[in-house]
């Protein structure tokens, strides 16, 4: 199964191209690790383990929700740019959860394996928190969704559920319902940070809010 994870990818930000729809398997220079990667665009240059804004990423996943952290175990959080996702989109992604290690020359299962990648200019944004929780988003719909199932519902899974409630138009329903997650877990009250559902003009309504929820509830235990 390992060979089909998709690396997750998310361009935030009016200025970035659009997220490619099929992400096949991601590349990173071989020689690195997640460890020693740092983002080309930190303001000095200044090649710290875990990049520039590496304390202010791990700052902000300590604030995730309680109820999402089941589906963090053994997740790490990198500040920097994805090796496969800066190859295919030509710039550093907002932010990308990669299950699988994904490196440039499309191989899979390096040492990097189950991170959440946040780049510097996202922290320089100050949306951090939204495109944390939209990669979040991404791990539990990965990590916990797939093998789990509403009361009566056992013909499709809590997964596939939800990407069809988040079928709309030509939208990534994957893209849509990470974004969902930025809706239903955001703690703070400024504007969201949600690229996918601004974009396609989707609006989450309540009662997909607490299916969601009562989806991370039903699928933590
Ligand atoms: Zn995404």
């Amino acid at each position: 199964m390992v060979l089909l994870a998709l690396v997750i990818v998310v361009p935030r930000g009016e200025a970035e191209s659009p997220d490619p729809r099929n992400p096949s398997i991601a590349t990173l220079d071989s020689t690195s690790t997640a460890g020693r990667r740092t983002d080309a665009s930190d303001p000095e240059g200044v090649a710290t383990p875990y990049g520039y804004y590496a304390e202010e990423v791990l700052r902000v996943a300590s604030t995730i929700p309680t109820s999402l952290q089941p589906a963090l175990k053994d997740t790490d959080f990198v500040n920097g740019c994805h090796p496969w996702t800066t190859k295919e989109l030509g710039h550093c992604a907002f932010g990308t959860f990669d299950p699988a290690g994904w490196d440039s020359d499309d191989t899979h299962g390096h040492d990097w394996a189950n991170t959440i990648w946040i780049s510097s200019q996202a922290v320089r944004t100050g949306k951090v928190p939204d495109v944390v929780l939209h990669e979040v988003g991404h791990a539990v719909v990965h990590n916990l969704f797939g093998n789990c199932y509403f009361p009566k519902q056992a013909e499709m899974s809590v997964k596939e559920l939800l990407l069809l409630t988040f079928t709309h138009g030509d939208a990534d329903p994957a893209e849509l319902l990470a974004d969902a997650f930025v809706v239903a877990f955001s703690t703070h009250s400024d504007d969201l940070h949600t690229y996918y559902l601004d974009e396609s003009n989707y609006e989450v309504s309540r009662e997909v809010i607490s299916k969601l929820r009562a989806a991370v509830w039903l699928c933590s235990k």
